[in-house]
């Protein structure tokens, strides 16, 4: 008795050292990030300061985030990850390497096509950036009413023109898993073939490099995501602005099925040490200032709609219809598309 009240003090005393240490632990977020952007750095800087949580970053591929949390299962330090395509949010969440979150803040800001499905305790993922997956080409040897349509395309009269990277991209599987919801698995083979069928070229680089091989003349027609177009569109280099002089951009499918969006978007690990923090994460992303930074800075749309910073490529590019396939679907088919790409030799 005696000697447990005389210890009571120094227990006290280890406490109050115990403290500060446990919250400081909690002040550290693992970032699995498959954006690299520059303007991505000031947001985390923001969050910091704001919170004084530091954010230690893992930079990798959307594929290379996804192995790597598989490998490390419950080891894994990662607490918040973040992709840039809808169906590897979809296929992570699906792997069960995600948690649900539940949060007025998400739920409310972040419209419910941009998030995981709220399976009763929270959606799994939530987009915070918007792109599209739209057409360049050549203004001088193109016109603009061939290629109008993902569908024209794969037309005959457009032989020889069309560039593309890889079949494979994520960006490309989701256009692809997209278009089978529309057009059924037969049809969506048969227009695979008449792409590859198309080809001015096997398909190599990223989607910057299509633009520009437009401009050079070796394509006449390329499949790019908005930003890196917009991205060029806001460069003061004389060799961009000359790219862009040179080509037509089109938002596909406008009088149909509308043009095929994807998303960027987060999600906490299933593993998270640092839970709160994470979801604090993600709640910051969601705010005005944190939104303007994350979309604007890449040249995209952000997620909460009310948000709409003044960006010049994008008001040029105008206002249009979206796709509304719905993302567990687009990912459901990527499975059989790769199996078409297989089929038809699209590398
Ligand atoms: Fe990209």
């Amino acid at each position: 008795m005696r000697s447990i009240r005389r210890a009571l003090p120094a227990l006290v005393a280890l406490a109050a050292v115990l403290a500060p240490a446990a919250h400081a632990q909690e002040s550290v977020l693992n970032l699995y990030s498959a954006r690299h952007y520059q303007t991505d750095e000031a947001l985390y800087d923001n969050f910091t300061k704001a919170t004084g949580i530091k954010i230690r970053r893992v930079d990798a591929d959307d594929a290379g985030i996804l192995a790597r949390l598989k490998s490390e299962g419950s080891a894994s330090p990662a607490d918040v990850i973040l992709l840039v395509d809808a169906a590897r949010l979809w296929r992570a969440e699906v792997d069960g390497l995600f948690q649900p979150v539940r949060s007025k803040t998400l739920d409310s800001r972040i419209p419910a096509q941009l998030r995981g499905k709220d399976g009763g305790d929270g959606s799994q993922w939530f987009g915070f950036s918007t792109r599209a997956r739209m057409v360049v080409y050549a203004k001088d040897s193109v016109a603009r009413d061939d290629v109008d349509t993902y569908e024209e395309l794969a037309d005959p009269k457009n032989r020889g023109k069309l560039c593309t990277r890889s079949g494979s991209h994520p960006y490309n599987l989701s256009l692809f898993g997209a278009m089978m919801e529309h057009l059924g698995p037969q049809k969506t083979e048969d227009w695979l073939k008449g792409l590859v069928a198309n080809m001015a070229r096997p398909p190599k680089g990223g989607d910057t490099d299509q633009i520009k091989a437009v401009a050079s003349g070796e394509c006449g027609i390329a499949i790019t995501n908005s930003y890196y177009l917009a991205r060029l569109m806001r460069s003061d280099k004389p060799e961009d602005k000359a790219v862009v002089a040179r080509i037509g951009a089109v938002m596909p499918n406008q009088a149909s099925t509308g043009t095929h969006m994807n998303i960027a978007g987060g999600a906490v690990a299933r593993h998270a040490k640092n839970r709160d923090a994470a979801i604090r994460f993600l709640e910051y992303l969601a705010s005005d200032a944190a939104q303007g930074y994350f979309a604007n800075g890449n040249n995209e749309w952000p997620a909460v709609a009310a948000v709409r910073p003044a960006n010049p490529a994008l008001e040029q590019l105008g206002k249009f219809k979206t796709e509304t396939v719905p993302i567990s679907v687009i990912g459901m088919n990527q499975v059989k598309v790769q199996q078409m790409l297989d089929r038809v030799g699209y590398k």
